[in-house]
């Protein structure tokens, strides 16, 4: 493509701006909350209706994604089900044989503390640069972005060989498999892909840790504390074995590396794995010696390790506790394994379309980016752990992503649609 369509492909993004940012503004306006995607879903339908294009409007079908390795029950889906929770995807025929792409993003948001905010959180504000709002960054930004982008490429006329899939999926703060899963089995597998997740263009995301809950269930036996000797209190026992699970934190820390994440998070430097206990239920009375205790936790892992390793590592920590303890010997505690489930995923850096979406974005920006990785499962780990479908992330800067006073640089929004458009145009070429 000729060094002067990409300048205009530039400019006419640049200028146009403020259409994306009012496509962000009825985004944010419609409160999508995980669980509640639906009201802002039909502004995108809307969006790409007025675009002329046939869209695909569908809630997902838990049976038939149940057998999916990368599946599991989220948090939503069992507290509200997938009634009423549309995903939403619509496709730009290419006009030859070009190479497709899918533009993808979550549309769901996370909650708000109303009271920790300065600007309502469901109005897009507008100032200094930034939009400020729930989602701005996280990421009905990039969600706009994505759709803006080839919104310009076809006012500017530029026709694409290979086909163009915008799509916008529910619960991927739960854990995706109802959104970006359920896209990818109804049928829409692109030769590549780009979600606009938050990295901070020209930052390029590769990579992302796996993440398992896990409860553990210790036994005691209640009496009355006066007669310690007739009980076995279950919270120190529990505690014994939260101790060696801290251990194993601390060991496996000073062992795993992530680079990709530091990239990201230079904080994260030397703990880019996490064994969190988060939850610690036990007892109801002073003079009760308890007689069972739950701990509830997640770990994290980077790419690098199985999940069946990192659940034997688990496994191992407290199996130590309970060969050394005669009562938990005789009285095991119960393990089980619940909840979000995600393996980590890494997309090779060599791969053609990691290059060409980190060589447009920095092109786009006159800086050089890095290779970034997240820390939660995204995803993006559906489309290469699965599919073996590149999906890089490429997205705006902004702060306070799950906070109060949630915002989005809008100079790096429009970088990242002029990224997005120019990428699509390399790969899919133009007819
Ligand atoms: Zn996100």
């Amino acid at each position: 493509m000729s060094s002067e369509i990409r300048r205009e492909i530039r400019s006419s993004i640049d200028e146009n701006r403020d259409r994306m940012l009012s496509l962000l503004a009825d985004l944010i306006e419609e409160p999508s909350v995980s669980g509640h995607e639906k009201a802002a879903q039909s502004v995108v339908v809307e969006k790409l209706e007025s675009m002329g294009l046939d869209v695909d409007v569908w809630e997902p079908d838990v049976e038939a994604l149940r057998d999916h390795p990368g599946y599991f029950d989220t948090n939503t889906y069992e507290e509200h089900g997938y009634d009423d929770r549309p995903n939403v995807a619509a496709t730009v025929e290419g006009t030859g044989t070009g190479r497709s792409i899918a533009l993808a993003g979550h549309i769901d948001v996370v909650s708000v503390t109303e009271d920790k905010w300065t600007h309502d959180p469901w109005t897009a504000t507008r100032e200094d640069g930034r939009v400020y709002g729930r989602g701005a960054c996280d990421m009905k930004g990039g969600l706009a972005a994505n759709v803006f982008a080839i919104e310009a490429l076809r006012d500017l006329g530029v026709e694409l060989a290979g086909d163009v899939v915008i799509e916008s999926t529910i619960d991927e703060e739960a854990g995706g498999t109802g959104g970006a899963l359920s896209a990818l089995e109804r049928g829409y597998r692109p030769d590549a892909a780009i979600i606009t997740e938050p990295y901070g263009v020209p930052n390029v995301g590769v990579a992302s840790a796996g993440a398992m809950y896990f409860q553990i269930t210790v036994p005691g036996t209640a009496a009355h504390a006066a007669h310690g000797f007739a009980g076995v209190n279950a919270i120190n026992k529990a505690v014994d074995i939260v101790q060696a699970l801290a251990d194993l934190d601390r060991e496996r820390k000073s062992r795993i590396s992530f680079e990709p994440a530091v990239n990201q998070y230079p904080d994260a430097e030397g703990e880019v794995t996490n064994l969190n206990v988060g939850i610690f239920e036990s007892g109801d009375w002073p003079s009760t010696v308890p007689d069972e205790a739950t701990v509830e936790c997640r770990i994290g892992w980077p790419p690098g390790e199985t999940r069946e390793e990192v659940r034997e590592q688990v496994r191992e920590a407290v199996g130590s506790v309970v060969e050394t303890d005669e009562w938990l010997a005789d009285n095991p505690p119960e393990f089980e394994w619940f909840g979000w489930n995600a393996n980590p995923h890494y997309l090779d850096t060599d791969h053609e379309f990691a290059q060409l979406t980190k060589r447009n974005a920095e092109a786009v920006c006159g800086a050089d980016g890095e290779w970034t990785g997240g820390l939660a499962g995204l995803d993006e780990r559906f489309y290469v752990n699965y599919y073996d479908i590149p999906c890089p992330s490429v997205g705006p800067t902004g702060g306070r992503v799950h906070g109060a006073d949630e915002y989005v640089d809008v100079d790096s929004l429009v970088e990242v649609a002029q990224t997005v458009a120019l990428t699509a145009v390399d790969w899919c070429e133009t007819a």
